[in-house]
């Protein structure tokens, strides 16, 4: 099948959303991308690839990093991270502390900020030169040397971090961050910097959809059974709290960004990405949800 006619057709059909929603503003850096912007890219796993707007434009990937720390401090720790980690979907916004109370300082889930403050610390805890590492990792996924931390998104998220450092005292209050908080949060707020296009992220996430084959990337390896575990998160908890109505929509492993991307994937069969900045209530990309969910109802490609 040739899907560029489809995706051609899916990008007039979601014109009609082109003007609502915002971008994120809470980071003041991010507040200055121009809202209106899309792009797409799919990447069939036979070598197929499509693109669609501003699919090479690149963009602050912000959460869609805890897909590749989660990798990271997976393929270091092995299942022990699950000791300091949950794999429940958390029902509350991304950046909620509420919960990490109740639970004594152990995150809901990888995908949450305080899930991700762990995998951040596990890195840095086991890597010599975790920065360096991390960027040779997303480099390689999507063979792209090109791609590069924004110094001005990471200084930008460093000077309103509160909520993020209240979180990461808990949790080291509760002794699950090892690291120094504030080298934590300079870690965690430098990955989230990471700017990629949809082509980059598509590329990168084939690793994921090759779900057949173990991965072994720039030093990180997980057997078939952990990327089946980590598609599995995504799918669950992936769209924050609108991962229910993004399964019930669209039907395939994801992770969404404040930046306005989301990537998915279909396990053995393609990875798609969108971006587009204006976001809904929950955080999600409202161009790139419609078009995901148009992609899977049209072609009836859904993991359902
Ligand atoms: N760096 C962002 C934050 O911690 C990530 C937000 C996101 O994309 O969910 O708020």
């Amino acid at each position: 099948m040739d899907y560029q006619p489809l995706l051609e057709h899916i990008r007039q059909e979601i014109e009609v959303y082109a003007h609502d929603g915002k971008q994120a503003d809470y980071i003041p850096a991010l507040a200055n991308v121009n809202p209106d912007q899309f792009g797409l890219c799919l990447n069939i796993l036979d070598g197929r690839t499509y693109h669609l707007g501003a699919s090479d434009v690149k963009f602050s990937i912000q959460s869609i990093s805890k897909v590749f720390s989660l990798a990271v401090a997976l393929s270091l720790l092995g299942k022990e991270l699950w000791q300091r980690i949950g794999k429940e979907p958390s029902g509350t916004a991304f950046n909620s502390l509420v919960q990490l109370e109740y639970e004594h300082g152990k995150p809901r889930n990888p995908f949450i900020n305080a899930g991700a403050l762990v995998t951040a610390d596990v890195i840095l805890s086991l890597i010599d030169n975790p920065k360096e590492f991390f960027i040779n990792f997303v480099r390689t996924l999507a063979d792209n040397p090109d791609i590069n931390y924004s110094e001005e998104v990471t200084r930008s998220e460093l000077s309103c971090c509160n909520l993020n450092a209240s979180i990461a005292y808990l949790l080291k209050h509760h002794g699950n961050l090892h690291n120094d908080v504030h080298d934590v949060l300079d870690f965690y707020c430098t990955m989230c910097s990471v700017e990629m296009s949809c082509e980059d992220l598509s590329r990168a996430f084939m690793a994921f959809a090759k779900s057949s084959q173990p991965f072994s990337h720039a030093g990180v390896n997980l057997s078939i059974s952990r990327v089946k575990r980590i598609n599995a998160i995504m799918q669950t908890c992936g769209l924050y709290d609108e991962s229910g109505e993004f399964a019930f929509l669209v039907g395939l492993p994801a992770k969404s960004g404040v930046g306005g991307g989301i990537v998915a994937l279909y396990p053995s069969r393609y990875s798609i990405a969108v971006w587009s900045p204006r976001l809904n209530s929950k955080g999600n990309s409202i161009m790139g949800m419609k078009a995901l969910e148009l992609f899977t109802s049209e072609t009836e490609e859904s993991i359902f």
